[in-house]
């Protein structure tokens, strides 16, 4: 990373500047610099814009003072393509060093709002049949999770008992420390552990979650599965994941679905492929098959001289969209069947077929 001149030295001012001292500096200078004026300085005009850039930003401003150009350019500040982002790839590989982990206890410790944390998201996976797919279906799941403790609803505290102000964080619901690293001092803000963000704890613990305010319980969930879903299609249940400790607001419940394979019918987007044979001489005279489609049995005209590997469709009888807006097709894909074995009298009647131009080259006018 090529050397850079201080920010606060480039817009003349000092590291205690306020906002308005900044801005009247950045105007100043820009308009004194502006390349389409007569002794303008293009590259200096763009120094002052990046200067100008990072200390308007008060987040970016925090970064850049603690952790210098890297802090006002690496991710997440910098931007896509940001000139400090790549030299410091380098950087990070030779020291061992993540410079995004700290960056992000950084930008945890300033975004992190005070008081109890989201309970923990949940993932379970649930088969369904094809045709449940279609149709779509209702499943009852069971898991096993932390949940509201009933006897103190969840604040830890005995019932008829307060909270009080937790000791250790004084009601902060966050611990700093100092660490030292190669950027310089940072300052660590973390979840305090003894009220875990809470800022409180019970004077009186729970007598049944022993303070946690939550209990782990076996629960059943019903998941209302839309028709149309596909195989590997994961569904988001709002609120319905793991309770946190001493209350707060709920996980999610990720339920991923698969969907079994059925012999008869294969999905391929909105349409249904399925296959059906029919006889060399059915083919070329034109027969009628039963077809079943998920909406129950269909009869389909095979024309006279129907190809082996037409396809046919059978409109509306696909998978209906999983937002209501219609459905797809059903396609019939035709196997023409060539007689492996022939009576005696089949093959005289295919011999006299074949002397009658039956042949190949009949075909071919
Ligand atoms: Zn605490
Ligand atoms: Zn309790």
């Amino acid at each position: 990373m090529a050397t850079k001149r201080d920010y606060y030295e480039i817009l003349g001012v000092n590291k205690s500047a306020s906002a308005d001292e900044i801005k009247r500096a950045y105007r100043k200078l820009a308009m004194q610099h502006h390349p389409d004026k007569h002794g303008g300085d293009d590259t200096k005009f763009k120094e002052i814009g990046e200067a100008y850039e990072v200390l308007k930003d008060q987040q970016k401003r925090t970064a850049y003072d603690q952790f210098g150009h890297a802090g006002a350019q690496g991710n997440p500040f910098g931007g896509a393509g940001g000139p400090g982002a790549g030299g410091f790839g380098g950087f990070n590989g030779a020291e061992g060093f993540d410079f995004s982990d700290i960056l992000n206890q950084f930008m945890g410790g300033q975004q992190q709002s005070r008081g109890p944390a989201r309970g923990r998201d949940l993932e379970v996976a649930i088969a369904i049949d094809f045709m449940e797919a279609v149709t779509g279906v209702e499943k009852e799941i069971s898991l096993s999770l932390d949940d509201i403790c009933e006897h103190c609803g969840g604040n830890g505290a005995e019932p008829g008992t307060k909270l009080k102000t937790c000791p250790t964080c004084n009601g902060q619901g966050q611990v700093r420390r100092v660490q030292q690293t190669i950027l310089g001092a940072i300052q660590q803000v973390s979840t305090c552990h003894t009220c875990d963000g809470r800022g409180q704890v019970p004077e009186k613990a729970c007598t049944v979650c022993h303070g946690s305010g939550v209990m782990r319980r076996h629960k059943a969930i019903t998941v209302k599965i839309p028709a149309g879903i596909d195989d590997g299609a994961t569904m988001r249940l709002s609120g319905k994941g793991g309770a946190p400790k001493g209350g707060g607001p709920k996980g999610d419940l990720y339920v991923q679905i698969r969907v079994r394979a059925d012999k008869r019918f294969e999905r391929h987007g909105a349409n249904i492929h399925s296959q059906a044979t029919v006889a060399m001489a059915e083919a070329a005279l034109g027969t009628e098959v039963p077809v079943e489609t998920v909406d129950g049995s269909v009869t389909l005209k095979i024309p006279a001289g129907t190809q082996s590997g037409k396809v046919f469709k059978l409109s509306n009888h696909g998978m209906p969209d999983i937002h209501g807006r219609g459905r797809g097709d059903h396609l019939v894909i035709v196997t023409v069947e060539t007689p492996t074995k022939l009576s005696g009298r089949q093959r005289e009647l295919l011999e006299e077929f074949a002397a009658e131009g039956g042949k190949k080259g009949f075909f071919r006018r």
